[in-house]
Order: structure tokens, then sequence, then C-alpha cells
């Protein structure tokens, strides 16, 4: 495996290699990632990690500076997962220049995540269709962790014809249900043990609308976010959305997918479930 951290080693490095998947991250690598890269290298000869905290898609006040950073320990999980190249740029190569051109994704990017985080979206799809100039990769994989990204990403592609093929990987979870975050590293000991109950949540909510047994989604999603703030979580959203867009689900709607995000202290966490309705009410 080969960690190179210019654009220029890069395409030397690249020059001549078949058939190129990336797997684009903020490092601090869990086994989530891991799995991407595995997904990845099932599709492709050459697997580039990108590792980059990208400024662009923080907020202000939000964790850029905090956000945790281990190159060294990236490296070695990367080598044993089946990564052949890993590509970690300074932020004066990503960025030479001011990044005055943008990706405007679509009104999405306001919703849900982007209500809470005004610019995310734009800055994640200028990242990543920049990363994509960088590598030009013919295969990308992304976690269906962040739902709504790969959603907008998916559309992205699509939409710019760019020739990619998206491959979306699984949400891989700790033991107790909760799903792998690099921010799960900012959570105390108590926190992280109250942590599952997103994901325990979303489980309910998701057996209730399989099971048929919910004429409106509504109720049963409003007694549970109410019930995740007398734990004492702060719940950003919790919603049921169409697989398709992320639109509002029309009673018809078969694909779902409960998404949500809820503070525990001053760590954000993010999870959803697909969640598919057997019987039409
Ligand atoms: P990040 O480093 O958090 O920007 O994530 C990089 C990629 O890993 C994104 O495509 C995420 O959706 C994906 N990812 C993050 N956590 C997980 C997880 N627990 N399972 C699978 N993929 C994940």
């Amino acid at each position: 495996m080969e960690i190179v951290h210019t654009l220029r080693d890069l395409r030397l490095r690249l020059a001549g290699e078949g058939l190129v998947g990336l797997v684009p991250t903020m490092g601090s690598l869990h086994d989530g990632h891991l799995a991407l890269v595995k997904e990845a290298s099932d599709h492709a000869s050459c697997v580039v990690t990108s590792i980059f905290v990208n400024r662009l898609q923080f907020g202000p006040g939000e964790d850029f500076d905090r956000y945790p950073r281990d190159l060294e320990a990236d490296t070695k999980r990367l080598a044993s997962a089946g990564c052949q190249v890993v590509f970690a740029p300074t932020e004066s190569e990503m960025y030479p220049i001011p990044q005055r051109y943008h990706v405007e994704p679509p009104p999405l990017q306001n919703d849900l995540e982007g209500a809470v985080r005004p610019g995310h979206f734009r800055g994640v799809c200028t990242v990543v269709l920049k990363l994509f100039h960088m590598v030009q990769p013919q295969v990308a994989i992304f976690g269906k962790k962040d739902y709504q990204q790969w959603t907008l990403l998916k559309e992205m592609v699509e939409s710019l014809a760019l020739p990619i093929r998206m491959i979306p990987g699984e949400t891989i979870r700790a033991e107790d249900g909760l799903a792998l975050s690099s921010r799960n590293a900012y959570l105390s000991s108590d926190e992280r043990a109250e942590a599952p109950q997103l994901y325990l949540t979303l489980k309910r909510i998701s057996s209730a609308i399989h099971a048929g047994n919910v004429s409106d989604h509504k109720l049963i999603i409003e007694q549970e976010a109410q019930a995740l703030g007398q734990r004492g979580w702060h719940v950003d959203y919790l919603t049921l959305r169409s697989q398709h867009a992320l639109s509002e689900p029309q009673a018809a709607e078969r694909e779902l997918v409960i998404l949500a995000a809820a503070r525990l202290g001053s760590t954000r966490l993010l999870d959803n479930l697909e969640c598919f309705r057997s019987a039409v009410p």
C-alpha cells in the first residue's frame, strides 16, 4: 500500500491502473470504513481511500478543529483491509486557491441534516466532485449510514453524467446496535451506554410500520421522539421518508427509511433504518 499526499504523486501512482475504486473518508477509521474498502475491492483492482477532513462541509462553531485525526493508525488499518493507495492531501493541496466554485445541490440539501447544518451538503458535494476529478475512479463507495449524503451524491453523479458507478455500503454497527462513527469517540461512558437507544427507537418504529399496525406513523414517531427527550436526548429530527429522493412518503409507498439525528450531551449522532411497509393502510 502506498501513501500519497499530492495530486502529482497520485496521478503517477494511478497511471496505467485498470479499474480504480474510491472510498472517500475523513479518517479516524473504524470497521464501517473498512467494510467500504472491502466492498470496493470486490469491484475494483485498485482501491484508493482518501483521507481529508474537509473544512468546506463544517459550519462555524462545528467540530472541524477537534475532529479526531490519526493518519498513522488509519494507514495501518487500511493496509490490512485491502487498500492499495491512501490519498491524504493537505489543505493547500486540496484547496490551492480559495474554493469559489461550488456544487449547488438540489433543495434536499436544506432539509434534515441541511436544516441543522446549512451549507453542509454544498461542501460535501464540492469536495466529492473534486476528489472524483483527482482520482478519476470508475467506482465509488459511500455508506448508507449517511443516507441523505448518499442520496444527494447518487443524484449528482447521474445528473452530471459522471462516468462513475456508485455503490452503497450497509451500516456497520457495534454489537449493541450503535452505528459506528468517528464521532462516537466524543461520548462519555454514560453517554456510550445510552447511545444504542437511538437504533432501538428506529427498530421499534420500523417493526410497527412493517407489521402494518400504524395507520398514522406520525403519532408513533412523535411518541418515540418524546421518549428520547425524556431520556436526555435532544432530537433534531426523527422522521419517515420515501427511500426515493427522501420525499414525504405517499400512502401507497412501501420502500421507506426512518432517519434520525439526535444529540447526547455535545455529541450529535446520526442513524437511519430502511423499512418496508408490507401492508398499505
Ligand atoms: P466519514 O469519514 O464519516 O466522512 O465517512 C466516510 C464514509 O464512510 C461515508 O461514505 C460514510 O457514509 C461511511 N460510513 C461512516 N460510518 C459508517 C458505518 N458505521 N458503516 C458503514 N459506512 C460508514
